[in-house]
């Protein structure tokens, strides 16, 4: 059998790994809350703040949609015409055309020039954040905050890179398969390091200071079965007033770590039910499904991106010969960035499925349905998040159940539990 042959062999069989770890691992029977409840819950709120915070996501709404349409239009416009080959070639041309400088410049080029483009509605974003009192760091924060991130992925970018188009030439025919175990190597390694080498460059972690809270957290993680070393509070407050929580890390890199805006305005009860929900996280090891699942796609992708882009009509609207060359990795990048656009519903719905796991696991730990829902509704408050956001954009983009079904997931287990 031919390479290509193979490669279809090898992504059916990933496609089919893929469906069976997603219908196994992932927690498809968790339907939100009925209606009517969200609807009660949402007649609870106050209704200025609700409206308050409708005007907030509908201010952000424009510069990130035509963000996303822009980025899209950019991507296109350099993968589906020699625009992006060009770049390519101008990029690796001081170099006399090399092809580490075309592989690494070339393609960081193509990255920038896409970063570039929608940096205006980064801008805009930030301005809304500013004018809403959310944004705590100001425009040189912002800034710094901009070139880390710039930075940290050239840092990644390059490597990867360098190491996909080294395996392209010590391997000409038989690069996907190649590719494909070090694109998913890359996603384990990258879960892996991010706490302790990404994560360090935009925060300052420090541990819980010792206290009853503290003391109540870690004997529940202990009552929970979920080993954790240590509770870790993020300076988040340098850039924002928003609170959140969260898990990273795999194995001896796993944390829990909350925002120190959150143990500022919230209560201890409340407190601990946000934590409940993050070692629901590491109770089921979402960080490390998701990292497999992640490295599985990611495996896919490089065989597909190498199936789809042998086809000679892409290759020709691309100005180039071959996929392989550097010169087609704008290709690569419009081709990714169509079907991110595409999978990011089904992401969406994966996320809220393994969300509102974690929750129901937080009531089960606490057993307090009520400072479950009234750290909900400060989360709204405070994040200015619309508890009950338009169906197209729930169904989209959200990560996460929204208000009102977290609300009413607190009232149903309270109902059944009988308190
Ligand atoms: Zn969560």
């Amino acid at each position: 059998m031919s390479p290509r042959g193979w490669a279809l062999v090898a992504l059916a069989g990933l496609a089919l790994a893929l469906v069976v770890a997603a219908a196994l691992l992932i927690p498809w029977n968790r339907p939100p809350a009925p209606r009517a409840d969200q609807l009660a819950a949402l007649g609870d709120l106050p209704a200025d703040q609700v409206t308050h915070s409708r005007e907030f996501r509908a201010a952000l709404r424009p510069g990130g949609y035509a963000s996303l349409v822009i980025g899209l239009l950019i991507a296109l416009a350099l993968g589906l015409t020699p625009l992006g080959s060009r770049l390519v070639e101008l990029a690796g041309r001081p170099f006399g055309g090399h092809w580490v400088a075309q592989a690494v410049l070339g393609g960081l080029a193509v990255v920038l020039v896409a970063d570039l483009v929608t940096l205006p509605f980064s801008a805009w974003r930030q301005a809304v954040l500013t004018r809403y009192g959310l944004s705590t760091n100001g425009w040189a924060g912002w800034l710094v905050d901009l070139l880390k991130s710039y930075a940290v992925s050239a840092v990644i970018g390059a490597v990867a890179l360098l190491g996909f188009y080294a395996v392209i030439r010590l391997a000409p025919r038989w690069w996907w398969a190649f590719g494909a175990a070090g694109a998913a190597g890359l996603v384990v390694l990258l879960s892996f390091v991010l706490p302790v080498l990404v994560e360090p460059v935009f925060n300052r972690f420090t541990p819980m200071e010792q206290g009853p809270l503290r003391t109540e957290l870690m004997a529940m993680a202990a009552r929970d079965g979920v080993p954790v070393r240590d509770v870790l509070v993020a300076d988040a407050s340098r850039r924002t007033r928003a609170v959140n929580a969260y898990v990273s890390g795999i194995g001896p890199t796993r944390r829990v770590v909350v925002y120190d805006t959150l143990l500022r305005e919230a209560p201890p009860a409340e407190v601990t039910a946000v934590v409940a929900h993050e070692l629901g996280h590491a109770r089921d090891r979402d960080v490390t499904v998701g990292t497999l699942t992640g490295a599985l796609g990611a495996a896919a992708a490089v065989v597909a991106l190498y199936l789809i882009g042998s086809w000679a009509p892409l290759l020709r609207l691309a100005g180039v010969d071959s996929v392989a060359e550097p010169r087609a990795f704008p290709l690569l990048v419009a081709l990714v960035t169509v079907v991110g656009l595409v999978a990011a519903p089904v992401q969406a719905l994966i996320s809220r499925r393994v969300e509102a796991r974690a929750d129901a696991h937080a009531l089960a730990l606490t057993g307090d349905p009520s400072a479950f829902e009234s750290m909900q509704r400060r989360l709204a408050t405070i994040n200015l998040a619309d508890p009950d956001p338009p169906r197209w954009e729930y169904l989209y983009s959200a990560t996460h159940p929204s208000t009102v079904e977290r609300m009413a997931a607190a009232r149903a287990y309270a109902r059944e539990a009988g308190r």
